[in-house]
């Protein structure tokens, strides 16, 4: 039966806007070591926006612009939808691409008017060009998101974009290391842009090009290494790694229906200052109850 600690503690949760799926979780937060942190969603807003759009080849802009909305426009990916909005000003120059494939972690793959094309993040283009390179690294030192766009075998264009850090990220890492956890941050972007955004809100655990799989086994090893882990996560490629922290929990505004129903742990306003207080209330009903 549901200790009346453990219950007045779920409903003081359920006013606050947490919501619990069993009052077993509470115990587990009562001694969590390790808070890990998705990016994308997460710790940022998830609403990237384009800030440049460079095209290296003798290709004009907007039919460069065209080919990428049509594109993207039927992938569901946030970055995908930034870069439909952006690029909404060519629509009447769209046409449906014969093929499209997405590959998960790194970007989609169309045929598109006789030409393959691929849009995604760097790595998936190999070595390059210096120059682009060099552009690329630039940017993501700002903390952007950058992905490339390949026609037939040749870069010909670059798109950035930025996501927003959520205002009270960087107060809330500081918080619960002050309770003396470990923070870490788990995305699928690139070391570069991880590193920039994780200085931004003060995390020096930062784990970069995170698949879900591998978003899980570092879930896996953060619990061997220092104990139970609570993992905050709001993807569909979250989900996984929520199913395998000690404590999953879910971004209840922007979260992806999959991750919901993975959590043990769901913070209804997407209100990161709820992670310290529940953490808090796992203490104190662990003192109650014992
Ligand atoms: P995360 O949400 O943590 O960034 P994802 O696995 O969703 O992780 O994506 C990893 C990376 O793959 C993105 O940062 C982006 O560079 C690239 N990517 C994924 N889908 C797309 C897409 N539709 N268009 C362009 N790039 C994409
Ligand atoms: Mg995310």
């Amino acid at each position: 039966s549901i200790m009346p600690a453990v219950l007045s503690a779920i409903s003081n949760g359920a006013r606050k806007g947490i919501l619990f799926k069993s009052g077993y979780q509470l115990e587990m937060l009562s001694d969590a070591r390790v808070v890990a942190f998705d990016k994308t969603g997460t710790l940022t807003q998830g609403k990237p926006k384009v800030t440049d759009f460079l095209v290296f080849q003798e290709m004009a802009r907007d039919e460069l612009l065209a080919a990428v909305g049509s594109i993207e426009s039927l992938s569901e990916h946030p970055i995908a939808q930034a870069i439909v909005r952006f690029a909404q000003k060519t629509k009447e120059k769209w046409s449906r691409p014969s093929e499209l494939q997405a590959i998960t972690g790194w970007g989609v793959k169309a045929k598109y008017q006789g030409e393959i094309w691929r849009i995604g993040k760097p790595k998936m283009f190999g070595n390059m060009d210096g120059e682009i390179s060099q552009v690329v690294e630039k940017m993501e030192q700002e903390g952007k998101t950058v992905v490339l766009v390949e026609k037939t075998g040749k870069v010909v264009g670059l798109i950035a974009l930025q996501d927003t850090v959520r205002p009270e990220a960087k107060a809330i890492v500081q918080q619960l290391k002050q309770m003396g956890l470990k923070v870490a941050m788990l995305t699928g972007d690139q070391q570069v842009t991880a590193e920039a955004i994780a200085k931004e809100v003060g995390i020096d655990l930062v784990y970069s090009d995170c698949l879900p799989e591998d978003k899980v086994s570092i879930v896996k090893d953060l619990r061997e290494r220092f104990g139970k882990v609570v993992m905050v996560g709001d993807g569909v490629n979250d989900a996984p790694a929520l199913a395998t922290a000690s404590i999953g929990v879910a971004m209840g505004g922007a979260g992806s229906d999959v991750a919901l129903e993975t959590a043990d742990l769901v913070l209804m306003n997407d209100d990161l200052d709820r992670i310290p207080q529940v953490l808090r209330l796992g203490k104190r009903v662990q003192r109650i109850v014992k």
